[in-house]
C-alpha cells in the first residue's frame, strides 16, 4: 500500500490561508490502513483546523468527506456536490489522489495534508516499512522475494558489501542487512544456487528518474 503521514496543523494553516469554506477530503483506501487518511483522520484533522482557526481568530468554515478512493474518477464523483460548494480542497489523499482531483476539477485549489512516503507495509502495530521502489522491472524472483533494490542501502545486485555487523546493515544499523535475509530466504526455499549466476546491470530505464511513467494496456483500450 502507499503510506503517507500527516502534515502538521500549523502547515495546513499556511497552506489553506486566505481561503474561507475548505473540504477536507479523505481517501478510503491505503491511507486509511495507515492512518494517515481516512474518515478518522478527516474527523480529527476537520476538528484541529477548526480549533486553529478559533484560536487565530481567522473565518475558516471546514466540511468533512471520505471517498473510497480519490485516485478514480468514479469515486471522486461522489465528492462533486462538495467540492463545488467549498473554494479550496485540502486532500489527505496520496498525492496520486491529490492530483487526480486537481486535474479534474481545474479551476479548485487542492492542496496536499499528507506527505506521500512509499509503497509498504504494516510491519507491527504502528510500524510502516518500504518494499518496494516501483523501479518498473521487478527482480524480486531473483532474490527469494526480498527486494534489493529497496532494502538494500547499496542496492546491490550480486551478493552484500560485506560490511553487515551482526546481521545489520552497515549503512542502516536500525535495518536488517537485506542480503542477509535473502540469503536466508533462499536457502529457507532451496533456490541458493541462484546467488551462483552474475546477474547484469538492472535495466534502470524502467525506473521513474527521467520523468512519470505510464502504463498503456492497449486491450483495455476503447
Ligand atoms: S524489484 Fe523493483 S518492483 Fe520489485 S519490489 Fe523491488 S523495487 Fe519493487
Ligand atoms: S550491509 Fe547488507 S543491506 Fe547494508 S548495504 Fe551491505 S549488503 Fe546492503
Amino acid at each position: 500500500m502507499i503510506v503517507a503521514e500527516r502534515k502538521s496543523i500549523p502547515e495546513m494553516m499556511e497552506i489553506l490561508a486566505g481561503h474561507k469554506n475548505v473540504l477536507v477530503l479523505g481517501c478510503g483506501t491505503c491511507v486509511t490502513v495507515c492512518l494517515a487518511g481516512g474518515e478518522r483522520e478527516v474527523g480529527i484533522v476537520a476538528s484541529a483546523l477548526r480549533m486553529a482557526a478559533r484560536l487565530r481568530g481567522v473565518d475558516l468554515n471546514i466540511e468533512e468527506q471520505t471517498i473510497e478512493r480519490q485516485c478514480d474518477n468514479v469515486f471522486i464523483e461522489k465528492a462533486a456536490d462538495a467540492i463545488g460548494r467549498n473554494d479550496a480542497v485540502l486532500s489527505l489523499g496520496c498525492g496520486a489522489g491529490v492530483q487526480a482531483i486537481a486535474e479534474r476539477y481545474a479551476n479548485k485549489a487542492v492542496y496536499a495534508g499528507l506527505d506521500t512516503q512509499f509503497i509498504g507495509i504494516l510491519e507491527e502495530r504502528g510500524v510502516w516499512t518500504e518494499k518496494c521502489s516501483a523501479c518498473g522491472a521487478c527482480v524480486l524472483a531473483d532474490y527469494g522475494g526480498i527486494c534489493p533494490i529497496t532494502r538494500c542501502a547499496k542496492r546491490l545486485l550480486n551478493g552484500p558489501c560485506g560490511g553487515s555487523t551482526e546481521l545489520r546493515c552497515e549503512a542502516r544499523a536500525d535495518c536488517q542487512c537485506a542480503w542477509q535475509l535473502i540469503y536466508n530466504r533462499l536457502k529457507a526455499i532451496g533456490q541458493l544456487d541462484r546467488l551462483n549466476r552474475i546477474v547484469a546491470p538492472k535495466n534502470w530505464s524502467a525506473h521513474r528518474d527521467g520523468g512519470c511513467r505510464t502504463i498503456i494496456r492497449e486491450d483495455h483500450r476503447i
